[in-house]
């Protein structure tokens, strides 16, 4: 089969690119996906709910994909087709859409598929063909464009979009297929890892404690004796470490053997007062809203009666809750695979990518968007939005190089 534009991956990227291009590229567009349905993992985000982007400025939302690096590479996408365009895109075609006191964006009925409906039936309407069940196996530059082997025989394009998501979640269909695709063009890849994931801690000590969180902490990463990194954000204790989004957010920095260092709670709030009155410990320590049963467990941890009236509490004890409260030190053992990560790090290296078309530097009329790239959001609808505008930018500068 001859069509003028191919897209890989009919993902959150692949759909938006193969709209855009149907509808400002004259010519056949046409969406391959391995899968029988697309947007397989498109419908699983936000627990089904889909966090489809973030609130405030888009301009904020430079900062939550790592370094400046990236910042100004994602800059040119999440511009062409910002937060307040994709609320317009989906609202204008029957979605309405909520915006959360925390900034998360979501389809007003929490269905992802109630998104998923518009792209495809919008791609279907500016003239794309999806063609589902068709995986790509291999893809070679020829001189007039590309040749795609599937197992549904041969494509020829002009130009090839490359939407094929990153690696995690395998079993929604990325699995890794577009950075092996990517290096027999010619490109390279930063070494792909699992991120938005959660901590595994050694000698974990709260595992019966999981579903307890804490909020707004303090989370510092220390190697070898040295901060590396600092953030602020909700932690849970789960049954083998943390999770939460403070935790997923850093997870891109962190590595095994790591020590994470948490404050509960903020240093200036552990004054001599706490130990003053009639109460007991226990109670007197609540005064930080911390589950009773977490302060039970550092405190039998100490060896510390929880019922002792906390104007009993000798210095030295003082001082071991103040350090348990205000620089918990957890030691990582492992992070959490590829079925755990929301989001793959690494990717195709961006100096190798035109930021402002997405086309490759290396291979002309080959694109890129999504999660292949080596960009990576935190949670809060950061990796939807990248993946959408990136897909719009890819889709939409075709037409520049025809
Ligand atoms: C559990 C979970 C929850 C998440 N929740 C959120 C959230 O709420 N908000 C948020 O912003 N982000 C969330 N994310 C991340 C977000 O879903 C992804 O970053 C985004 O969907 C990536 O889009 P993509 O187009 O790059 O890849 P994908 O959407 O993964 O699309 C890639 C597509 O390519 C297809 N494909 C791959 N290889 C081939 C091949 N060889 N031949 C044919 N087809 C192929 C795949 O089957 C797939 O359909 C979540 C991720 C997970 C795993």
């Amino acid at each position: 089969m001859n069509v003028d534009v191919l897209i890989v991956g009919a993902g959150t990227s692949g759909l938006v690119a193969g709209i855009a291009s149907a509808k400002n590229y004259r010519g056949t567009v046409c969406v391959l996906e391995r899968n029988p349905e697309p947007g397989c993992k498109f419908l699983l985000s936000g627990s089904g709910q889909c966090n489809v982007t973030h609130g405030g400025s888009i301009t904020d939302f430079l900062n939550h994909y790592g370094d400046t690096k990236k910042a100004r590479f994602v800059q040119p996408a999440l511009l062409a087709f910002d937060n307040i365009a994709v609320t317009e895109f989906f609202e204008q075609r029957g979605v309405p859409i909520l915006e959360r006191e925390d900034g998360k964006i979501f389809p007003k009925s929490l269905k992802s598929e109630d998104l998923l409906k518009v792209l495809v039936a919008e791609l279907r309407k500016q003239g794309g063909i999806l063609q589902t069940e068709t995986v790509v196996e291999n893809i070679t530059k020829t001189d007039n464009g590309f040749l795609l082997a599937t197992n549904r025989g041969e494509f020829c394009t002009k130009k090839l979009i490359l939407a094929t998501g990153g690696q995690s979640y395998p079993s929604t269909g990325s699995r890794g297929d577009g950075f092996r695709f990517a290096e027999r063009l010619g490109h390279h890849l930063i070494e792909p890892k699992p991120v938005l994931t959660p901590v595994i801690v050694r000698n974990y000590p709260f595992a019966g404690l999981s579903g307890i969180s804490f909020w707004s902490s303090k989370i510092e990463v220390y190697r070898n004796g040295k901060r590396l990194k600092s953030g602020r954000g909700d932690i849970l204790l789960t049954h083998r470490g943390l999770s939460g989004p403070g935790i997923l957010d850093l997870s891109r920095d962190i590595e095994p053997d790591d020590e994470l260092r948490i404050s509960i709670i903020k240093p200036e709030e552990f004054t001599p007062e706490v130990f003053t009155g009639k109460k007991t410990l226990k109670n007197a320590l609540q005064r930080f809203d911390i589950a009773e049963r977490f302060l039970v467990q550092i405190l039998d941890s100490f060896h510390i009666a929880p019922d002792q009236p906390a104007t009993e509490t000798n210095r030295e004890t003082r001082k071991k809750i103040e350090l348990a409260l205000t620089c918990y030190p957890f030691i990582v053992e492992r992070l959490g695979g590829w079925n755990e990560a929301m989001a793959t790090g690494g990717g195709v290296v961006l100096d190798e990518v035109n930021r402002k078309t997405m086309e490759s530097r290396i291979v002309p009329d080959l694109y890129f968007c999504g999660e292949l790239l080596d960009i990576d959001g935190n949670t809060g609808g950061y990796n939807i939005q990248f993946a959408l505008s990136s897909g719009f930018l890819a889709g939409n500068s075709l037409q520049h190089h025809s």
